[in-house]
């Protein structure tokens, strides 16, 4: 009888545990912390809508599936921008177009590449030209010098490859947390590259991909050349191909490369941004714009990169109307072109804001890919990062909460430029998890079927309550 007395009263314990453990994981949601309790309850009900009902996980699947790889200048480019009119119109949004003018280069038909180890028989290597590359003119072979940072090539003085081709070869570094953060390391290898190699009497740059994975999938991205300096042709190798060449070279093999590369750069051209317009109740002259961009590299689907901010930011305009939302400041969704060889639309939508003297109070962007949400990157005056710093333990509550100062996003970026001190928008940008992300960003990986569906609507959850949040915040308090 005490025994069953005993083990009833454990029971009873337990219990009671576990009601206190499953209250305490309710009210991680409901916080409050910085928020009013009509803030608690717009972003439930927006995460209850998203969830249940949003439509970005269609959207891109028709994005990547039906239309595909996106570059600025090609007829792909324009199916999108007709694609995101119709669709940001379907979800309720006064729609126009804003001209942009944008490069249109191309890969070519023929991209190849082989090695050719201590003079025998040659072995086909993938590559990819990197993007604004010139090509080859027919075929080149040259042997390879490795370096694994600008220092050892600028130790060469200026003719010390002499014809041979210069392989940049520095991993992203695998110690930083942040993934964005080691990409920034190492990117300048891709974009200077052929630069640094035609300074030093060099025919060509061969770059290792920047990403973490170990595969044999190369990625592209954007490089540039200087004025007065000769342009060779530039592509990126797989790192499992890097790290082999490297390896031979570093033993003392003679390792050669052949390239034939077909890019062409043609005449510029006339593309759009899409802007969808939903004007505010109380301050219809002040603006906050969201948006991502929707061009993308020519190979994969540019699914993760920027597809997912796309149908993000399509996601906020057709969640605010369907809960029955009256935005207080004017919204502006904005679907921009040619983030990734010119940013030319991020500049043109902040040089006609300036002109029209339009007063941008926030500036909101997913480019960070459709992973999990973990938190933004908020780019402001003092003032402003306190007052979205107010809603971290609220945002945490939703997976959201880690914040930081730093860029918010290459596309609202010209905004800051553009906008007299005083008048410079609040901006931020969704910072979701970094750790695949670089496994696909412009490579032929970057596709539908590597973005997770329910990771995707949390993102875009995340985006459209950020939103609500900025509209409700009172910009005349802040400096
Ligand atoms: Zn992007």
């Amino acid at each position: 009888m005490k025994m069953k007395t005993e083990v009833y009263a454990l029971a009873v314990v337990l219990w009671l545990c576990a009601q206190t453990l499953g209250a305490l994981a309710q009210d991680n949601i409901h916080l409050d912390s910085g928020w009013s309790p009509e803030d608690s309850a717009m972003v439930s009900e927006i995460h209850d809508h998203i969830l249940g009902q949003g439509r970005c996980v269609e959207d891109l699947r028709v994005l990547c599936k039906d239309i595909g790889a996106r570059l600025s200048g090609s007829p792909e480019a324009d199916d999108a921008i007709v694609w995101g009119a119709k669709t940001l119109r379907e979800a309720g949004g006064d729609v126009r177009m804003q001209t942009v003018v944008v490069p249109h280069w191309e890969r070519g038909e023929v991209e190849r590449a082989w090695i050719r180890l201590d003079g025998g028989e040659p072995e086909p290597i993938r590559i990819r030209a990197l993007g604004g590359s010139v090509g080859t003119a027919g075929i080149m072979e040259a042997e390879v010098s490795v370096f694994s940072d600008f220092e050892g090539i600028d130790t060469l003085g200026p003719n010390g490859l002499n014809g041979r081709m210069a392989f940049f070869n520095r991993p992203m570094d695998p110690l930083m947390i942040n993934a964005g953060g080691a990409y920034g390391g190492a990117y300048e290898q891709r974009s200077k590259g052929a630069v640094k190699s035609a300074e030093h009497g060099g025919i060509a740059a061969l770059v290792r991909s920047l990403t973490h994975a170990l595969d044999t999938f190369p990625h592209t991205g954007g490089m540039r050349y200087e004025e007065d300096v000769r342009q060779v042709p530039s592509a990126a190798l797989s790192t499992v191909d890097s790290r082999r060449i490297a390896a031979w070279i570093n033993e003392g093999r003679n390792v050669r490369i052949g390239l034939e590369m077909g890019c062409v750069l043609h005449d510029d051209m006339a593309q759009a941004n899409v802007i969808a317009e939903w004007t505010g109740s109380e301050f219809p002259d002040r603006y906050i714009v969201v948006g991502g961009h929707l061009d993308s590299w020519d190979i994969g689907e540019g699914a993760h990169d920027d597809g997912a901010g796309i149908v993000h930011s399509i996601e906020v305009l057709r969640a605010l109307k369907a809960i029955g939302y009256q935005p207080r400041h004017t919204l502006r969704v904005v679907l921009f072109i040619n983030e990734e060889n010119g940013n030319n639309g991020g500049k043109t939508y902040a040089q006609r804001a300036r002109e029209r003297k339009e007063w941008h109070v926030a500036a909101v962007e997913s480019d960070a890919g459709g992973d999990a949400p973990r938190g933004w990157s908020i780019d402001a005056t003092d003032s402003g990062t306190e007052a979205v710093r107010a809603w971290r333990e609220s945002l945490g509550g939703y997976g959201m909460g880690d914040l930081r100062r730093g860029g918010a996003g290459v596309d609202i970026g010209p905004l800051k430029k553009e906008m007299p001190a005083g008048k410079r928008p609040l901006m931020v940008g969704l910072r979701p998890n970094s750790q695949r992300y670089f496994d696909y960003h412009h490579s032929d990986k970057d596709v539908f079927e590597n973005v997770h569906p329910r990771e995707l609507k949390l993102g875009a959850a995340a985006l459209t309550s950020m939103v609500y949040l900025l509209d409700q915040l009172n910009y005349d308090a802040l400096d």
